[in-house]
């Protein structure tokens, strides 16, 4: 999609294949991402983490297991500040590659794709992530399991609407200030990949239904 000031953003992949993809905000944390992954293997689906760079210093196991089992890590900014929306493109900058750094640090690969906390774009954003070889990612629909929520809600209200080419975005985190309980998100994880299955689409990797690369 173009947008004079906003440049592209991804947002519904390509459709025709019956795919859509998973993806995971705000992690990784201890107790959720791990408890994810656990589904991701048991039923074989892929997903991505955009993680928070600082959680991703604190626990870089959990960075490493979720590039080891396959999937794909993308960079959600280091700290997740609220009011980052404001800053100057040195913060932005900042944010961004200081993430990248750590990812490659733990995995050996750079991010190219990004979203922006609470998916605010501005044309500051937009033209860091653009300088800095990132994709901007948004998507077709969201959990909203960032506040207080139940398993059986977010399955509702993710396959209400099920269609080819979805991008769906979960919380495997939280936000660095918030003491948000994940597991609303983790049990519902196995509900909404069988309810995508019965209605004959598939989970897809987002770079590979998006047409892009994952890492620079
Ligand atoms: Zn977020």
């Amino acid at each position: 999609m173009k947008r004079p000031w906003f440049g592209d953003v991804h947002r519904r992949g390509e459709v025709g294949q019956n795919r859509y993809a998973l993806t995971f905000d705000d992690g990784p944390l201890p107790g959720a991402t791990d408890r994810i992954l656990d589904h991701m293997k048991a039923l074989d689906a892929p997903a991505t983490f955009f993680v928070v760079g600082l959680f991703a210093e604190r626990w870089p196991d959990l960075v490493r297991r979720i590039h080891d089992e396959g999937h794909v890590i993308a960079n959600h900014t280091w700290d997740h500040w609220r009011w980052g929306m404001w800053c100057p493109p040195g913060y932005w900058r900042k944010q961004i590659v200081r993430t990248d750094d750590l990812i490659e640090k733990l995995i050996g690969r750079r991010p190219a794709m990004f979203r922006p906390p609470y998916g605010v774009r501005t044309p500051v954003n937009h033209y860091i992530t653009r300088n800095s070889a990132h994709a901007n990612i948004m998507w077709t629909r969201r959990a909203f399991d960032g506040i207080a929520t139940t398993a059986d809600r977010i399955e509702k209200r993710l396959l209400a609407t099920a269609a080819d080419g979805d991008v769906l975005v979960l919380h495997d985190g939280r936000e660095p200030a918030s003491r948000r309980d994940a597991s609303p998100t983790v049990d519902a994880v196995p509900g909404v990949i069988a309810g995508f299955r019965s209605r004959g689409l598939r989970p897809a990797p987002l770079h590979e239904l998006l047409n892009l690369s994952a890492y620079q």
